[in-house]
């Protein structure tokens, strides 16, 4: 069995939704869990206690966690969350970026504010969480980090301008840590969930009776063990299929001496090919198969 003994868990927005499913299943597999929320509405307004009901909940199971109401927004409460971890159970092995909240609207409808609510809570959220738990994942040799993107960013969504570039960033976040964690035993990678949440229960219709939160948990879980040795991964969990999503090259066309916009439109059906593409890990690594 998989389980987190004596490691120490965090999960950003675990208050409902998805969070709250890895938190619990976290805590019953041996780890002790920061529940950290704040507690508001899906657009982000307001607060309320949905950080310590979910803690209440481990602890009647016989588990371990503490709560963290902080914000992801900001430096001081991505400082704030991982301090909670430290303070409680004295180290960090995991940190599960999920908060997130939607404002959406169409691109000319679009609001600074609703661009800078979006972008602070998931993306920058997620560096401020992050950035001081990978201080001490560095320092002890070990840690994991999930981020939560989603196919609206990967894809593309009518009406997320702000949320799909939010998502978008999650993933090259992610990749780069997983570049930057290497030496020091830290493993980053992102999951493209479909869940029946509050913040998706209208969107899925029919759809969300087959949708549960603890159908992407599994995915969550194995991403944040001590047995995941991948890194530098995006997956897909939805419905019950679990899948790789990547992005690749194509072989391309090679031009002979700088090309034009008409040598372009020439070999366009070249240039899109797909077969043989290869997918990169790096940018030195994208470099290399232009030059083989
Ligand atoms: P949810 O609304 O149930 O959970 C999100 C949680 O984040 C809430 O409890 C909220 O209070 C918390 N939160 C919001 N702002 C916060 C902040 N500043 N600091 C701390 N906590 C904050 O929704 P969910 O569907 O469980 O979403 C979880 C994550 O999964 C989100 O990042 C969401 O964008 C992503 N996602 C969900 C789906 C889906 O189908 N449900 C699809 C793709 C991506």
């Amino acid at each position: 069995m998989i389980d987190f003994d004596d490691q120490v868990v965090i999960v950003t927005g675990a208050g409902n939704g998805l969070g709250k499913a890895y938190a619990l299943e976290f805590a019953r597999r041996g780890a002790a869990v920061v529940v950290n929320d704040l507690g508001g509405s899906v657009s982000g307004e307001g607060g309320s206690d949905a950080a310590q009901s979910v803690v209440d909940e481990i602890v009647a199971a016989g588990g371990r966690a503490a709560a963290s109401r902080e914000s992801v927004a900001t430096p001081e409460g991505g400082k704030a969350i991982v301090a909670t971890a430290i303070d409680a159970f004295g180290r960090v092995d995991v940190v599960v970026n999920n908060a997130g909240i939607l404002r959406d609207k169409s691109f000319l409808k679009l609001e600074p504010e609703d661009l800078n609510a979006v972008l602070d809570v998931h993306l920058k959220g997620a560096f401020n969480v992050s950035q001081p738990a990978f201080a001490h994942m560095k320092a002890q040799g070990y840690g994991r980090l999930v981020f939560t993107s989603s196919n609206a960013g990967v894809f593309g969504n009518f009406g997320q301008t702000n949320y799909g570039a939010a998502k978008a960033g999650l993933v090259g976040l992610s990749n780069v840590l997983a570049i930057e964690g290497e030496r020091f035993g830290i493993k980053s990678n992102a999951v493209m969930p479909i869940a029946k949440t509050r913040m998706t229960e209208e969107l899925l219709g029919p759809l969300a009776d087959r949708a549960a939160p603890e159908g992407v948990v599994p995915l969550v879980v194995y991403l944040s063990s001590r047995e995941c040795e991948l890194t530098h991964e995006v997956f897909s969990a939805a419905l019950g299929r679990y899948a790789r999503v990547f992005i690749g090259v194509t072989p391309g066309w090679k031009s002979d001496g700088l090309a034009s916009a008409e040598d372009i439109q020439a070999n366009l059906a070249q240039i899109e090919e797909q077969a043989g593409y290869a997918v990169p890990l790096s940018t030195l690594d994208e470099l290399k198969t232009v030059l083989e």
